[in-house]
């Protein structure tokens, strides 16, 4: 399990709004689940921009929180074709000069864990896993899939 802290109101696009590109300065080899968590710095600028508005950024939302995981997701694919500067169909969530990390499967967290995070990707601790899983098995359990 890896976990990449994102800030505001960037994590509340991918916990909500369907933001399925995170931009990361660095590569990874992980695939498989990774936990987003929002990080302590607020990237205030963003929050008027009109991608955040259609992802329906909402200040009230538990989720918009900061210092905290909000949501796990899939990480399926690394793209680095724009630190290369090579053209790539990664989408209007994609910056230049950032490896682009495809989320898929995304699941919010009914509410936030708070924990500290890092500026690069990191590990979780067992214990924060497990409170992760936890809260989803019990979300899973409360609202059965059809
Ligand atoms: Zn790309």
């Amino acid at each position: 399990m890896q976990a990449i802290s994102v800030q505001q109101p960037w994590a509340f696009a991918i916990a909500r709004g369907g933001k399925t590109v995170s931009n990361q300065r660095v590569p990874t080899a992980h695939r498989g689940r990774l936990l987003i968590h929002a990080s302590m710095r607020v990237d205030l600028k963003a929050c008027d921009s009109p991608l955040i508005l259609a992802a329906g950024w909402d200040p009230r939302d538990p989720l918009a929180t900061i210092g905290a995981v909000i949501a796990t997701a899939r990480l399926d694919d690394v793209c680095s074709d724009a630190v290369r500067g090579v053209p790539c169909a990664c989408g209007p969530w994609a910056d230049p000069d950032r490896h682009h990390w495809h989320l898929a499967d995304v699941l919010p967290l009914p509410r936030p864990i708070v924990a500290l995070g890092r500026p690069d990707p990191w590990e979780p601790k067992p214990s924060l896993v497990a409170e992760v899983e936890t809260m989803l098995a019990n979300t899973a359990a409360l609202n059965p899939r059809p």
